[in-house]
């Protein structure tokens, strides 16, 4: 099998070779505590988790009713809240433990921050709001200012409640309404729930011995101190660093961003790897407004949303209007399987030619470093030995240079971790490096049960749980309903599209598919809305003719896309998508809901 290198020369791919290569690594990597290799912040490191953007501001608790309340105020809550607004449903209270909209932008202000899927489709509401993204890729600030647009143009800030958590969601029978308590005294009550608390908001720190044992500075990627470090949100220099020793722990998608600020900041800055990323190409570039301008006609992000999802999964697409790493990768598989003479297009050959692409893939990302670091054996610690889709691909073009910097050092662990942490500084493979500043970019919550990572266990007919009712897995309509859990609703990928490189449309979707339902019971005059437990039970059925998971090969190095290399256990199998995929599932959805009959669905 042939790959091409960065120079464009054709090199020669042993596949064998590779896949022992790739296994050798998986093998350094597995451990046996998995997730519990973490800590949650709580107790004595519950103060990586304050807020350093938004002073807390008292209020009265709520003791009143609205019609909608929604749990969480990033892209979920805003579409959601967007979508009912616009169907004329006006009270919707957003809870939200930050203190402003944003939700994953609110947090992750790191320097560098920047959506990786194209703005044009990753930033809701572009059209209804009016706003041209200024880059194909919008750095966060952006991102967050568009989600407070969202939140102005709805209303959304006026019942809003900031620096809120949720504690219980109570059904209460009688009153046909969910009562819901919050850590700031609240008891109301609403006709109706939301649900969208995203899958990475829970800041997580490795189980380091001697983690707590630091006396210099130390904070989580998301809650960035730049009182300490100088600089701001939208990359001013953080001129506080140049005198500091500075060490980053992670070098995860959020690392990757972050690294070249630091790099161009510090006095001197370690970056601890411990699984090396694979980066890819970004070409970011601004948006030129008369090109927009020619493109925005009235459909524009739809047409964009469904021409990238016909590229990206499966649909049929005659052209490719986003154009970026995902739709490469996908277009590669497409043209590798069309390349097949007809009676070669078995499964068995389809899949050796999708192995094909990535191996090829993983090569030109690997030649890359090559082309890019001058130090030999830093360019090959920097090379990722997995398939592409074991973890989150990286994209960017300032990330690799930065090694290029005199001042910055790869810690390389071999896999291993760091080995644990003193008062002076981080001991990797018995030495010890002394800095001032330690910066954990070391990710979120991932594989915990949802009810600890949300913070409650939503409490539904007959005081029945949602933890007891998932217990051998997630059940739901459409990824949006749960028989037991009247009135409730769920804003997330799973069970419907799944699609990982595009959140946003799945969650815009859901939004319109809600607002559609909640818009349905108010007229019809129906106290509760409910999925029954027959049309549950064969959409699930539905789930589980498809092909399964696609991420996480046996081959791959452990990570958060498969439970740390880990058995996810039987539950996990309904972790997946429509299965004739995400295309399909949004013609279906949109003609489910527009078709009035919501079939499935309970009005009473
Ligand atoms: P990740 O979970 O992706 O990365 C955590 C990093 O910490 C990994 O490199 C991990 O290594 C490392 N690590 C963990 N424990 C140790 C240890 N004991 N010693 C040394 N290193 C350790 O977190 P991120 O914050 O980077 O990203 C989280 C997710 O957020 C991304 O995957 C992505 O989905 C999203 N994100 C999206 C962005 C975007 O769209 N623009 C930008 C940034 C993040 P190992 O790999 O070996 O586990």
């Amino acid at each position: 099998m042939a790959g091409q290198a960065a120079d464009g020369t054709t090199r020669v791919v042993d596949k064998k070779a590779l896949l022992v290569k790739y296994i050798a690594e998986r093998d350094k990597r597995l451990r046996a505590d998995g997730n519990d290799q973490y800590l949650r912040l709580e107790g004595q490191l519950s103060h990586y988790l304050d807020d350093p953007y938004t002073p807390v501001a008292p209020r009265e608790p709520k003791t009143d009713h609205v019609t909608f309340a929604f749990v969480g105020g990033g892209f979920a809550g805003l579409v959601t809240g967007a979508r009912l607004v616009e169907a004329g449903v006006k009270d919707v209270r957003i809870l939200e433990k930050g203190g402003d909209f944003g939700g994953t932008w609110y947090w992750n202000r790191y320097p560098g921050a920047q959506c990786d899927t194209a703005s044009m489709i990753y930033m809701p509401l572009l059209e209804e709001t009016g706003h041209m993204p200024s880059e194909k890729y919008a750095h966060a600030p952006e991102i967050l200012e568009q989600c407070q647009r969202i939140g102005r143009q709805y209303g959304l800030y006026d019942n809003a409640l900031f620096h809120t958590e949720v504690e219980s969601l109570t059904w209460q029978e009688a009153e046909h309404r969910w009562l819901i308590r919050t850590n700031r005294g609240d008891a109301f009550t609403a006709s109706f729930i939301g649900l969208g608390t995203g899958p990475l908001h829970v800041p997580k720190l490795p189980g380091i011995p001697g983690i707590g044992d630091f006396k210099g500075h130390a904070f989580h990627t998301s809650r960035w101190d730049y009182d300490y470090t100088g600089g701001d949100p939208k990359g001013a220099l953080m001129e506080k660093l140049a005198d500091k020793r500075v060490a980053i722990i992670g070098t995860g998608a959020t690392s990757v961003q972050a690294v070249p600020h630091l790099s161009r900041a510090c006095g001197k800055l370690y970056v601890v790897q411990r699984t090396p990323s694979s980066v890819d190409v970004r070409a970011n570039a601004p948006i030129d407004p008369d090109w927009f301008k020619s493109i925005a006609e009235p459909g524009w992000q739809k047409r964009w949303l469904e021409n990238f999802t016909a590229n990206q999964a499966g649909g049929a697409a005659d052209e490719d209007l986003v154009q970026d790493g995902w739709t490469d990768l996908s277009r590669r598989i497409r043209s590798k399987i069309s390349d097949l003479p007809p009676e070669r297009r078995t499964p068995m050959d389809m899949l050796a030619a999708y192995e094909d692409s990535d191996f090829e893939k993983m090569e030109e990302i690997r030649s890359r470093v090559d082309s890019i670091v001058s130090d030999r054996e830093t360019a090959q610690k920097l090379k990722a030995w997995y398939r592409q889709l074991c973890k989150r691909p990286c994209f960017h073009d300032a990330y690799l240079q930065s090694f290029n910097s005199p001042s910055t050092v790869l810690v390389d662990t071999d896999g291993q971790g760091v080995e644990k942490i003193t008062e002076k500084g981080f001991v990797v493979a018995g030495v010890e490096y002394e800095v001032d500043c330690i910066i954990y970019a070391s990710g979120f919550e991932v594989g915990t049960p949802f009810e600890q990572r949300a913070g409650f266990d939503l409490a539904g007919r007959g005081g029945r749980r949602l933890s007891e009712a998932w217990a051998e897995g997630m059940k739901t309509l459409h990824g949006i309903h749960a028989h037991g859990f009247p009135n409730a609703f769920l804003v997330q990928p799973t069970q419907g599209a799944n699609l990982i490189s595009n959140i946003p449309h799945n969650l815009t979707e859901s939004g319109a598919t809600i607002a559609a339902i909640v818009r349905e019971a108010l007229d019809r005059g129906a106290q509760e809305v409910e999925v029954t437990a027959e049309a549950q039970a064969a959409w699930v059925d539905l789930l589980l003719t498809g092909m399964g998971r696609m991420l996480g090969s046996p081959d791959c190095t452990p990570g958060y896309y498969n439970n740390e290399g880990q058995d996810p256990g039987p539950a996990a199998r309904l972790n997946v998508g429509y299965p004739h995929g995400a295309s399909a599932f949004f013609t279906y959805i949109q003609g489910w809901r527009s078709s009035g009959a919501f079939e499935g669905l309970a009005f009473r």
